[in-house]
């Protein structure tokens, strides 16, 4: 203890106020514990809030405003010299931002949490030191952590934050970039390669691996990949960067080819996004009994307690999936587990949305690893192209499936593309949760003409009685 710090001492602290650790907090707080809030950062919401999820998302539904106005001429709506102003973009983005980091410091305080700004280490198992802000120690019950994770860097690839960004200084970006290289190909590379590809800039998309946002099933990343392409993105597979070089004015990028050949190609800009890596280090953990994995991610039990009994860990520090509704489930429940409820962390399924055009989401499995879990599967596949909705909306592309195990007829998976599939997903998380069957989705009246009625349409395909789609039967007389 260093003279002028500040000694505190609290029931439950917990580091990180992301979606993992505010949830934890604010719920902890519910259930009537004593709760300090540490985070680094000058306001609350974590990197969700203030450099992930809610500012692309801003970016993508602006830059999406942007084509359906260039598409409006087929309706009968011109909309002649349209003009983008990225510095107002920004600021509209700032204020969602504010406002919803606002919203979180007052739900804070009307719950009595204490909010302490600043740097937190551990120097034991019940004890912690905060510096680079309101500096002192904090004795604690239990620990929650909720750290989050950071960009993975690239050897030969150094980030300055100006010409060669991560995600943050991409959504911060004031001018639109004429040529852009993103490196990697999967969530970040796509949703920020498309704001800029729909901003006019001329992008390149260069992934290690044979596909696109690899792990996702390849007909629901081909519906992404055609729009891309026919936008003019230029899409590099199997091809790594070996280095950037600044070449004065513009950067020169040395790609290598899995074949062996190589390519330099000028850019103005360089996003890296090549996946994330956990905040575990720096926390000086070695002064507790928490135990890592080999890839520096916090172990965990279903409580999400560590290896040490005081300590418990949710969100991106955890693993996979980098999710923030992940972090948040998390967070409840290590709060309840903490509280003496009887919670786990025992989701059937965790699901994932990429917020491309258009967009994919999907929950439980997938058909190959449904069969390699040994089901025999009924599957139902219904194109937006069918759907009334979907045509009024002038977005037909891609379809909804539904993987079912074909003994019992219970839903096992859910994969969607296309238009307002990151909202319909939420049918199909809740249908699996509940053990649902094929027929209480075909049965359930969904409302015409939505989008959602593409799930009762696929589960009808699935069930071989579809009446929007005609199967040919054999004749009964
Ligand atoms: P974080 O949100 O990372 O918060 C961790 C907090 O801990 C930070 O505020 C940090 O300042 C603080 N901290 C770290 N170390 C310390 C310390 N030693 N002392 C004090 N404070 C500390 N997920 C989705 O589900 N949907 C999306 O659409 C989505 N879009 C994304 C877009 C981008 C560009 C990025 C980068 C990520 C996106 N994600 C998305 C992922 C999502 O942001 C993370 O999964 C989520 O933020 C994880 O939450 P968390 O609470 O674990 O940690
Ligand atoms: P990612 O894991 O989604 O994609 C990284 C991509 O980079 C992969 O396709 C990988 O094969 C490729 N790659 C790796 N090394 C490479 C190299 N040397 N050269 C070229 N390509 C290389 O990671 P991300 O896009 O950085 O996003 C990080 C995480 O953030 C995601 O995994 C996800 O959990 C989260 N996120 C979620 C959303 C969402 O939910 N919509 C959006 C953005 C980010």
């Amino acid at each position: 203890m260093v003279m002028g710090e500040i000694e505190r001492d609290t029931q439950i602290v917990v580091i990180g106020a992301g979606p993992g650790g505010y949830a934890a907090a604010f719920r902890a707080a519910d259930l009537g514990l004593e709760v300090t809030l540490i985070d680094s950062a000058p306001a609350l919401g974590g990197e969700c809030l203030h450099h992930g999820c809610i500012p692309s998302k801003a970016l993508l539904t602006a830059t999406h405003l942007l084509d359906q106005i260039r598409a409006a001429s087929q309706m009968g709506i011109r909309a002649e010299q349209v003009v983008v102003d990225p510095a107002t973009m920004q600021q509209w983005k700032a204020g969602i931002l504010e406002q919803l980091a606002k919203g979180l410091e007052q739900l804070a305080e009307r719950r009595g949490i204490e909010i302490v700004h600043g740097q937190a280490t551990f120097t034991g198992s019940r004890h912690l030191r905060i510096s680079n802000g309101e500096a002192g120690s904090l004795a604690f019950e239990q620990a929650i952590i909720a750290t989050g994770s950071r960009p993975m860097h690239l050897p030969g690839v150094e980030v300055d934050g100006e010409r060669v960004m991560t995600s943050r200084e991409a959504l911060q970006l004031q001018a639109i970039p004429e040529r852009l290289l993103v490196i990697g190909g999967g969530y970040i590379g796509l949703e920020l390669g498309s704001v800029y590809a729909r901003l006019g800039s001329q992008v390149t998309v260069v992934e290690l691996t044979a596909q696109l946002l690899p792990g996702i099933e390849r007909d629901l990343v081909q519906a992404v990949q055609q729009p891309l392409w026919k936008r003019g993105v230029d899409i590099r597979l199997r091809t790594k960067v070996i280095g950037v070089r600044s070449g004065g004015q513009y950067l020169t990028v040395d790609l290598a080819q899995e074949s062996g050949t190589t390519q330099a190609l000028e850019v103005d800009r360089v996003l890296v996004a090549v996946g994330r890596r956990p905040n575990s280090d720096g926390l000086n953990l070695e002064q507790t009994g928490v135990k890592l994995d080999a890839r520096g991610f916090i172990q965990v039990d279903a409580q999400r307690r560590t290896a040490d009994p005081q300590i418990y860990a949710v969100g991106d520090v955890t693993g996979e999936p980098m999710l923030a509704h992940k972090a948040a489930r998390e967070g409840k429940v290590a709060a309840e587990a903490i509280a003496g409820e009887p919670a786990a962390f025992d989701n059937v399924t965790v699901p994932a949305v990429v917020y491309t055009e258009p967009e994919i989401a999907f929950c439980g499995l997938a058909e190959e690893q449904a069969r390699a879990a040994g089901y025999r599967l009924k599957v139902g596949k219904f194109p937006f192209r069918a759907l009334g909705r979907a045509l009024t909306l002038n977005a037909t592309e891609g379809f909804i499936k539904v993987i079912a195990d074909a003994e019992r007829d219970i839903l096992l998976g859910v994969r969607m593309v296309g238009p307002g599939v990151s909202d319909l997903i939420g049918e199909a998380v809740l249908a699996i949760e509940m053990g649902a069957q094929l027929e209480d989705l075909a049965v359930s009246i969904h409302p015409h003409p939505t989008l959602s009625e593409a799930i009762a349409e696929a589960a009808e395909v699935a069930l071989q009685r579809a009446i929007h789609i005609y199967h040919p039967r054999p004749k009964t007389k």
